[in-house]
């Protein structure tokens, strides 16, 4: 066994970062985006979102992917699920992580999964009795997402009350890990300091935490340097900087996985990940997806030779 990275990158690019394209992706090319980010030593990757294709068409063909995906070896995959329904999906498909998504907001998590916070919780409470219905051996590992955790394009800025009480709700239910999203990208650093120790205080030091960020306000890096500076070491991130919120007018995409890796392993914290082959999904994406949606510095100005060490 190798040893762990000091930062687990979690790619959300197939599954955030699709999710709200106009434009479908083919299967096909899907495939290959998820193989480019498995080569690349990605340890989790994000794959697909098991939601009714009528609600979003991008997941029509959810179940191929996570097929085509569980064929890899070493890497972890996992899909959003939005209620019981998803998760009976993912779980005949086999997925190795679930991550279940409850708003801080309540008017986030209405126009989201259309019911109120308290009958979400109860949600994700049967999800995670659905999970131990099953054999011990093999059950998904199960995030509970707090979606705008750092503020909400519809009400503003959101309580670290709020977002305690939804953390506390996934603690007492039996999460394995919780995930703090910036799902519309508002977050700044002294923000995700005091919610992250706020979180920390309210459900034990003991639950694996998760930043999930967006550069909406060009916070993103900056945002993620402050969660290392609370000890968080599980990051979200989406090759080409891909996604945004159909819920926030201007919501940028995911932190660009590309530029974190760089920043982190410029700061001494290894991440498992080989850069110039990361810097090959773009191929891929570039081919299906608008040019508008695809960001990153590095793409931009490239990996500076000068400064990256030898492969
Ligand atoms: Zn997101």
């Amino acid at each position: 066994m190798s040893q762990s990275p000091d930062v687990h990158i979690c790619e959300t690019g197939p599954r955030d970062g699709l999710q709200n394209l106009a434009v479908f992706v083919p299967t096909a090319a899907k495939f290959a985006l998820i193989d480019a980010i498995a080569a690349a030593g990605v340890a989790e990757i994000d794959a697909g979102s098991f939601v009714p294709a009528k609600v979003v068409p991008q997941f029509a063909d959810v179940e191929q992917v996570m097929a085509h995906a569980l064929k890899l070896r070493g890497v972890t995959v996992g899909a959003l699920v939005p209620n019981l329904k998803g998760a009976e999906r993912a779980l005949a498909a086999g997925v190795q992580a679930i991550y279940f998504v409850i708003s801080a907001s309540e008017t986030h998590n209405k126009a989201n999964v259309r019911r109120t916070v308290a009958e979400q919780i109860e949600g994700f409470k049967a999800v995670r009795a659905g999970i131990d219905a099953g054999p011990a051996a093999g059950r998904p590992h199960l995030m509970g997402a707090v979606s705008t955790a750092f503020g909400c394009s519809l009400e503003g800025r959101i309580s670290g009350a709020a977002v305690c009480r939804v953390a506390r709700a996934y603690a007492e239910a039996g999460a394995d890990e919780i995930g703090l999203a910036d799902t519309v990208g508002y977050a700044t650093p002294p923000l995700i300091k005091s919610i992250v120790e706020a979180v920390r205080a309210e459900v034990g030091r003991e639950m694996p935490l998760r930043l999930h960020l967006h550069d909406t306000l060009g916070m993103g890096l900056a945002n993620a340097v402050a969660g290392l500076e609370v000890d968080i070491r599980r990051f979200d991130a989406a090759v080409s900087g891909l996604g945004g919120c159909p819920f926030a007018p201007g919501a940028r995409g995911n932190i660009v996985t590309e530029d974190l890796v760089f920043m982190l392993e410029e700061m001494g914290l290894s991440t498992g990940i080989d850069l110039p082959k990361l810097m090959e999904t773009r191929a891929i994406l570039r081919q299906h997806v608008p040019a508008e949606h695809l960001t990153g510095h590095l793409h931009e100005a490239g990996i500076p030779a000068a400064l990256w060490r030898a492969a």
